[in-house]
């Protein structure tokens, strides 16, 4: 059987600070296909591409190169050799992420991608489609959401904490706009795998949900 965790959830759910704390403690490579989704939507927006243009972003998609390298543990991504890791996190970027992830063709590459990495080193593997689509042998899934209003309120502190402010009813807009298009786009909607076990986090720490994990691990390893 191989090691691999899939954790998949709706944004703003904590998989990706969850993820991390998990792999350190059971020595697994986290790999953030999301920062991936976000490379591919910079080199969409240097281009001057619609997010709509599905057929210019289809074409862009053989001219893009995304790679992952680790730097002292932390994930760093390239887009055609540069490192692009700095500008990751930009509301536009996470927008064109959002829209053009509908696209088959950057689905398709993207998949490949993320394939190839967890065929090379054991991983614990973050995104919406991981459990349903990219390892669907998964020795361990986890769905992982909390309710809306409560994933709007942890971005809103985090925002805050890095002195950019954004009013909450206008963050808890936009998580529900990007629930509804991960939801419902035809191609690898985001959705929770049969064999995936349900964790809602919106009443637990995030130590509780990492605990949950690795106790859920430890018992399918056995
Ligand atoms: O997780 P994060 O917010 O960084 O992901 C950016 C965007 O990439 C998401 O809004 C989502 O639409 C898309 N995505 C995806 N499939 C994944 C990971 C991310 O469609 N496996």
């Amino acid at each position: 059987m191989n090691r691999n965790i899939a954790v998949d959830g709706p944004a703003g759910a904590g998989k990706s600070t969850v993820a991390k704390q998990v792999a350190k403690k059971l020595g697994l490579v986290y790999v953030d296909t999301g920062a991936m989704y976000r490379a591919m939507g910079i080199y969409f927006l240097r281009l001057g591409l619609s997010s709509e243009d599905e057929a210019g972003i289809t074409k862009a998609c053989s001219s893009a190169e995304v790679s992952i390298a680790y730097e002292n543990g932390a994930q760093q991504v390239y887009l055609n050799g540069e490192n692009v890791t700095g500008s990751l996190r930009e509301e536009a970027v996470g927008n064109m992420a959002s829209c053009s992830s509908v696209y088959p063709a950057v689905r398709r590459k993207m998949t490949e991608l993320q394939q190839a990495l967890a065929a090379k080193t054991a991983v614990i593997m973050d995104g919406r489609d991981i459990g349903t689509v990219v390892l669907p042998d998964a020795a361990l899934k986890i769905y992982l959401t909390a309710s809306v209003e409560e994933r709007a309120r942890r971005r809103y502190v985090e925002l805050q904490e890095k002195g950019q402010s954004c009013p909450y009813e206008e963050i808890k807009k936009d998580i529900r706009e990007r629930d509804q298009r991960d939801m419902n786009r035809e191609t690898a909607p985001l959705r929770q795998a049969e064999d995936a076990v349900l964790v809602d986090a919106t009443e637990l720490s995030i130590d509780q949900v990492v605990e949950r994990i690795f106790l859920l691990y430890q018992e399918r390893m056995k």
